[in-house]
């Protein structure tokens, strides 16, 4: 069904059918109109041909050193694309909750800017790509840094250490709150995530432990690896994630809500993260053929921003060896290259080929 939603109310237009999955697009309460968003028959024509084109794709592998991921259906597959005037564009899976993983790394760095500063955060986390594994303790022994930057688990668990509070619980909730600010909804932890994960960190809480003999951990190094396992077990349907990744793309500001989540000043600096070290040892290879930052998770999220007009998330459990969704960068790609979003790319500000 083809559908134009408001605030004010929900209008059908007619109906045209998607094979495996329906195709809505509602238009949001529209708090800021942006004078760049995408137009919205461009959008929607390029991600209904990525999503018919990729959808029987069967590369790649669901995640299994997390024992709850390797039991997903790994036929799910979402796409979602949130602009900076929020509109949002939906098709297949959108509403089936993921664990965020590795994507969540992005939002507790928001989070720390915003508690220290990012100058600190800087000093204290660093922002080198580490060319080694997301979770290698020899990248924490070889750098200079030790913490790499805080997108790799090291630095993504000692940046998780950095944020304040008198226990646990209050860290972890004020994590939590920050996320659902962010997607403009509550999100919740899905605790048998949680649990499954909890049960299978040791790896993660050996890189704990090396930051603390080098002094690059802000917080007890188990109570740190707690909440960032927390952290990567909140859930997220495609949809939510695309808004949590139009804020960044809205210089901070929520699209929905009209609510400034992050710092408009914290902003190039998330993003230039993102372009490094994303896409865990493939984030080479996408800035060459994508060009634009974007996170992944194991958990077969993908989500890319479009500076200033908005962010796709593609929701598809099948990895690939690097870690990333083979149909999430698929699809991105392909929507990439077809509206010109690619930002080394002259045409992505308006200049022809
Ligand atoms: N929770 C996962 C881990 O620490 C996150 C990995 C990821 O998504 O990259 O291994």
């Amino acid at each position: 069904m083809f559908r134009i939603s408001s605030r004010f109310g929900t209008f059908f237009l007619g109906a045209f059918l998607v094979v495996a999955g329906t195709c809505t697009v509602p238009v949001h309460g529209q708090t800021n109109k942006s004078p760049v968003a995408p137009n919205r028959e461009r959008v929607e024509a390029a991600v209904r041909e990525a999503y018919d084109k990729y959808r029987s794709d069967t590369n790649g592998k669901n995640a299994d050193y997390i024992p709850y991921l390797a039991q997903v259906d790994s036929k799910l597959f979402g796409v979602a694309v949130v602009t900076t005037d929020n509109q949002v564009y939906e098709l297949g899976d959108v509403k089936y909750s993921f664990s965020i993983q590795s994507i969540s790394k992005v939002y507790t760095l928001a989070l720390a800017m915003e508690e220290l500063g990012f100058d600190k955060v800087f000093q204290r986390i660093g922002s080198e790509p580490t060319g080694r594994a997301f979770n290698s303790v020899l990248a924490v022994v070889d750098i200079p840094t030790h913490t790499g930057n805080p997108l790799v688990n090291a630095g993504a668990i000692a940046t998780t250490s950095l944020i304040a509070g008198k226990n646990e619980d209050e860290k972890w909730s004020k994590i939590l709150d920050f996320y659902s600010k962010v997607a403009g909804e509550k999100l919740v932890l899905i605790d048998e995530v949680y649990k499954s994960e909890a049960a299978t960190n040791a790896g993660n809480k050996a890189l704990a432990m090396l930051l603390a003999k080098y002094d690059r951990i802000y917080a007890d190094p188990f109570e740190s690896v707690d909440i960032y396992t927390k952290q990567c077990s909140v859930g997220v349907n495609a949809t939510q994630l695309a808004r949590m990744g139009a804020v960044l793309a809205n210089n901070g500001k929520n699209p929905a809500t009209g609510e400034q989540v992050i710092r408009a000043e914290d902003v190039p600096y998330i993003l230039s993260t993102m372009a490094m070290a994303g896409l865990y040892d493939s984030s080479g290879s996408w800035a060459w053929h994508v060009g634009l930052p974007a996170k992944s998770g194991v958990g077969g999220g993908i989500v890319a921003i479009v500076p200033g007009k908005g962010a796709i998330a593609v929701f598809a459990p099948r990895l690939d060896d690097a870690g990333n969704s083979v149909k999430a960068q698929k699809v991105i790609e392909f929507v990439g290259d077809k509206l010109d979003y690619n930002l080394f790319s002259p045409q992505s500000v308006g200049l022809k080929k």
